[in-house]
Parts: C-alpha cells; sequence; structure tokens
C-alpha cells in the first residue's frame, strides 16, 4: 500500500532544473526591479496598522477595483475563507461552479472554516448562467439549507483559463442580489481577464460583495493578495484574519512586490496570452492533439490520441528540463512572465519530438 504524504517532496535532484517552467504562473521568480522595490520599502507593524507601504498598496486596490476598503493577506486561499466566514454561518450553502478552487483545492476549508456547503454548479468553461444559477435557488425554508453566497472565479482555472464577460457577471450578480444572496468573486487572475477583454477591472468586480486577486501568479510578486470590499465587509474580514493568523509584521516588503507588479506587470499580460496561444498553435498541429484554445494564460491540452498519456508526456518533459502540470486529467502548461516566446517554441518541439510526430 502506498501512503500519500501531505509534505510537498523536495525537488528531484536526479531530475535537471527546469529552464523551461510552464507549471505554473505561480513559479515567477521577482525580478531584480521587484527586489529593489523590496528593499526600498518604508515598513512598520501591519498588524497594528503602522505599515505605510500597505496601506498604499491597499487604497490603490480599493481605486483599481472600485472598492471603498481593501485587506491585505498572505494568499488567495486565506483570502476565500475569510470572505467565505464573512458571507456565510454554519449550514449555509454556497453556489459556485463545480471545478471551483474552492471546491477542489482549498483542502474542504468552506465546510472546515465556516461550516458551509458548496454546492457546485454546471456550465461549460467554468462558466454557469444566469438560469443555472437561478434553477439551483431554494424557496426559503425551515428544511432547506439557506444559501448565502455565489462565488465565481475570474478566470477559471481548471476550466480552461476563461474568462466570464462582464455581461454574464451582470447576470450573475442580479440573480443573487435579487434572491438576497451575497456574491464573491475569487479574482486570482482577475487582472488576465481584465487585460483579455480590454475591460476595466473595476467593471469586471462591479456589483460584487467581495473580490480579491492574486499576486503571487502572473502579476509576479512572491506573496500576496488583497481581498476587496465594503468598510463594513473589511472590518468584519479583519477579524477572520487575526483569528486564523494572517495578520503579519513588516509586511510593507511584500506589499512593495506587490505596488511593482502593478506598476510594470499589468500590460505585459497581454504578451502571456499571446505566448499561450502560440503554444497551443503548435501543439494543435500535433496530429492527434486535443487542445483547448486559451482564452488568457492557460493552454490545457490532452496528449492521449497523440500516443502518449499526460503524466508519461509530464515526466518526460521533466527529463529535459521542461516542466509542465496535470490537472484534472489534462495537461496544463502556464505561460508568465519568466517564459519567452522561443522557450514555448523549444516547448513545442520537445512535445512533438517526445511524442514522434
Ligand atoms: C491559485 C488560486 C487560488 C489560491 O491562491 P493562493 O495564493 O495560491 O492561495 C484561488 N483561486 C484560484 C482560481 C487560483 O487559481
Amino acid at each position: 500500500m502506498t501512503t500519500v504524504s501531505y509534505v510537498p517532496p523536495r525537488p528531484d535532484a536526479r531530475l535537471p532544473l527546469p529552464r523551461i517552467n510552464l507549471f505554473s504562473d505561480t513559479q515567477t521568480k521577482p525580478t531584480a526591479a521587484m527586489r529593489e522595490a523590496m528593499a526600498r520599502a518604508e515598513v512598520g507593524d501591519e498588524q497594528f496598522g503602522d505599515d505605510p507601504t500597505v496601506w498604499a498598496l491597499c487604497d490603490r486596490m480599493c481605486s483599481l477595483l472600485g472598492t471603498e476598503a481593501a485587506l491585505f493577506l498572505p494568499s488567495g486561499t486565506m483570502a476565500n475563507q475569510i470572505a467565505i466566514r464573512v458571507h456565510c454561518q454554519p449550514g449555509d450553502e454556497i453556489l459556485a461552479h463545480k471545478t471551483a478552487h474552492i471546491v477542489t483545492s482549498e483542502h474542504g476549508g468552506p465546510w472546515a472554516n465556516a461550516g458551509a456547503a458548496v454546492r457546485g454548479l454546471s456550465g461549460e468553461r467554468g462558466i454557469f448562467s444566469a438560469d443555472v444559477l437561478r434553477a439551483a435557488l431554494r424557496p426559503k425554508s425551515r428544511y432547506a439549507p439557506p444559501q448565502s453566497l455565489v462565488s465565481v472565479e475570474q478566470t477559471a482555472n481548471i476550466a480552461g483559463g476563461t474568462v466570464w464577460r462582464p455581461e454574464e457577471l451582470r447576470a450573475v450578480v442580479t440573480v443573487a442580489r435579487a434572491a438576497g444572496l451575497a456574491t464573491h468573486m475569487d479574482g486570482a487572475r482577475l487582472l488576465n481577464a481584465a487585460v483579455a477583454l480590454g475591460v476595466p477591472a473595476a467593471e469586471i468586480a462591479r456589483g460584487f460583495d467581495s473580490v480579491w486577486l492574486d499576486f503571487s501568479k502572473g502579476l509576479g510578486a512572491p506573496v500576496g493578495a488583497v481581498l476587496c470590499g465594503s468598510s463594513s465587509f473589511i472590518d468584519e474580514a479583519w477579524r477572520w484574519k487575526q483569528r486564523m493568523g494572517g495578520a503579519m509584521r513588516q509586511a510593507g516588503i511584500i506589499a512593495a512586490a506587490c505596488l511593482h507588479a502593478l506598476d510594470h506587470h499589468v500590460e505585459r499580460l497581454a504578451q502571456d496570452h499571446a505566448h499561450a496561444r502560440l503554444l497551443a498553435e503548435r501543439l494543435a498541429s500535433i496530429e492527434g492533439m486535443a487542445v483547448q484554445p486559451p482564452e488568457t494564460n492557460l493552454v490545457y491540452f490532452d496528449p492521449t490520441d497523440a500516443g502518449m498519456g499526460p503524466e508519461e508526456l509530464a515526466a518526460r518533459l521533466a527529463v529535459r528540463g521542461i516542466r509542465i502540470s496535470v490537472l484534472g486529467e489534462r495537461c496544463r502548461a502556464a505561460t508568465h512572465l519568466d517564459v519567452t516566446a522561443e522557450m514555448v517554441e523549444e516547448a513545442a518541439g520537445e512535445i512533438r519530438a517526445i511524442l514522434g510526430r
């Protein structure tokens, strides 16, 4: 019997260091300029409200997303968990797409931390329609679980890095509001969506009671997520941040990296999207390869009909210094600021060679 450990494995010393790292946009390393900005940061005790750089980041996020208040957190997972805890009571039901990160990847956090169950909705590309949401609403009753929250993921990760259009979001918010439910946006890659749509982030976030974005993905910061909402929502969120151990000290040193990312790494997300399209095009020209056309920086593909399973392809690439991930029984390649067009061409060439095409 094999037992799986919860401890992540250390890098396999037999494998070369990844020279082309398409595993995830979380693998971006802080640039020299970002490290300089961090070194220069003015800092203070964040837990006591003394860190000027954290306040500057929160203010900046409020203008970016059009919200009243903001909260700096160590991770996106904590942002989801705190938001859910504020919106929900034990016994409540949350409505989200069945592929959502809060369902698949937070170790049961909504159930454990808020005592709330997530009901997974269906819909193509990780997007559920207003009609699907309406059909999932339960009439208020002494028997049915109370429903308190609708959560959407922008972009929808496992579903393909897909983008909710503003009108799809509006329709869902309208139905949720009419039913008296709060609305939450897991905006881990919200700025990828904003850049892909050419629409301001505030327009995408409009109408949501809470929204956050992650700085440690394509934005290239080492740590950090910012949760935004009304002043009363953030007031409550601070309580849970303290309780969950997320209040920090000289956090300005990481907030400075996030501010640097907002100044220098947002418009360039368009390059990541172009690289993702280039990779998809190269892969689609391999006979038998099934490729989901990318909408942002994530390329999902299935090499099975080209003669090899996803796990085996990923293992063979790792030996050649190319790292991809396997998610939901498909291969995933993420483009980000450490990936160039040349690397994409090379990775596609290696995949073709491994498959003998
Ligand atoms: C990565 C991710 C998260 C969690 O963010 P962390 O900062 O890694 O905790 C949440 N939701 C989605 C959609 C993500 O891709």
